[in-house]
């Protein structure tokens, strides 16, 4: 086996490169997810070599044979992070270490082997090397890394692949909702769960995302942005959003959010906001809130402010919840409370290197 540590990356030359004028063109408005940088990283596994054949190039399609096996049993798991201008001109990562951990904890989970956290965090400084160029300038604007890994033996036998890629690719970002900071609206999710105790859910493994699309569907046909999902056993413990976890603040200025039990996406931000509250004093706890009391809560006034938090949005006030049990607002529906305000805004100047955070949080 490879000693990874000393991994060498072969740097592919690209023919295929935008041009400056052609990259300023799709970074004026890139959305999210739509616009990719020029390059790519991947690194192969096989059962004999372990990691090998470390590569950054030019990024293009995978030749896969039709029995390659994500194609049949979605053996695949990926990560999500940003980088970001820092006021020097240089470019920093936030919290990268905590995806490494995450993406080996998922690849533990999938049967998958796992990739060192310094290869992880390697590859993905590779990568940033090569397309620093795509690292947004303008304000709320970053390059989303999505690290992902999938298993590409063409074996259609049910059981864990000998092969496997993993692969890096980046995209310039803006805003991730549409509406911009305004509150977004969330549907309750009755018919389906994301996850159950034993399964899947605190993996970040493809198939919890193609399990949740009809949800995520139902809640854009009733004109929301997001769907919440309950527990499965009981249906009525709140989990967490599509793509993101989620807060509650109370009258008292305490913060709540649902705890870490297995069937939720340990979020980076949600743990990010749990350590900036807790050093400012703030009352924080992570317990069981089932929807009749977010309810009842939201009706009374006791609960004032709610929002989701990920890496994409960063932190994002919920206004509005729908459900089949009838809607509700929170607070007055339309604008960001004080305190969701207050912790985005210390969020993200941490993360722009406008504000110092804790050590480690940068790299
Ligand atoms: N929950 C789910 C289901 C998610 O997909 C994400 C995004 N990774 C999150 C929560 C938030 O996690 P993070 O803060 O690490 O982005």
């Amino acid at each position: 086996m490879n000693d990874v540590m000393d991994m060498r990356f072969e740097v592919v030359p690209n023919g295929n490169k935008r041009s400056a004028q052609e990259r300023a063109a799709l970074m004026e408005d890139p959305g999210f997810g739509r616009v990719f940088s020029d390059h790519m990283v991947t690194i192969r596994w096989t059962a004999d070599k372990g990691w090998h054949d470390a590569q950054v190039r030019a990024r293009e399609p995978f030749s896969l044979d039709p029995a390659c096996a994500v194609l049949h049993y979605a053996q695949e798991i990926f990560e999500g992070l940003k980088a970001y201008r820092s006021a020097d001109e240089g470019v920093t990562m936030f919290r990268p270490q905590e995806n490494a951990r995450r993406f080996r904890e998922s690849a533990e989970r999938m049967a998958m082997p796992v990739l060192p956290d310094a290869l992880f965090l390697q590859a993905i400084e590779e990568l940033i090397r090569v397309d620093r160029d795509w690292v947004p300038t303008q304000e709320g604007g970053s390059l989303y890394l999505r690290p992902f890994m999938f298993a590409s033996e063409a074996f259609l036998g049910v059981r864990p692949s000998a092969e496997y890629i993993f692969c890096v690719v980046a995209c310039p970002v803006g805003s991730y909702f549409k509406g911009g900071a305004k509150p977004v609206t969330v549907w309750v999710s009755d018919d389906f769960t994301r996850a159950g105790p034993g399964g899947t859910g605190a993996a970040k493994c493809g198939g919890n995302y193609a399990a949740s699309l009809v949800a995520q569907a139902e809640a854009y046909a009733q004109g929301c942005d997001q769907v919440v999902f309950l527990d499965s056993t009981e249906r009525r413990w709140i989990e967490e959003l599509g793509g993101m976890n989620v807060f509650f603040v109370f009258d008292d200025g305490s913060i709540m959010t649902p705890p870490l039990t297995g069937t939720i996406l340990p979020g980076i931000t949600r743990d990010s906001i749990l350590t900036l509250a807790r050093q400012q004093g703030r009352p924080v706890e992570e317990r069981k809130y089932s929807i009749e009391d977010w309810r009842a809560d939201a009706q009374s006034g006791r609960l004032r402010e709610a929002f989701a938090c990920g890496t994409a949005a960063v932190v994002s006030a919920i206004g509005e919840v729908r459900s089949t049990k009838g809607n509700f607002t929170i607070g007055n529906g339309g604008a960001t409370g004080e305190v969701t305000e207050t912790l985005r805004e210390q969020l993200t100047a941490i993360q722009r290197g406008e504000a110092p955070g804790p050590d480690g949080w940068f790299r």
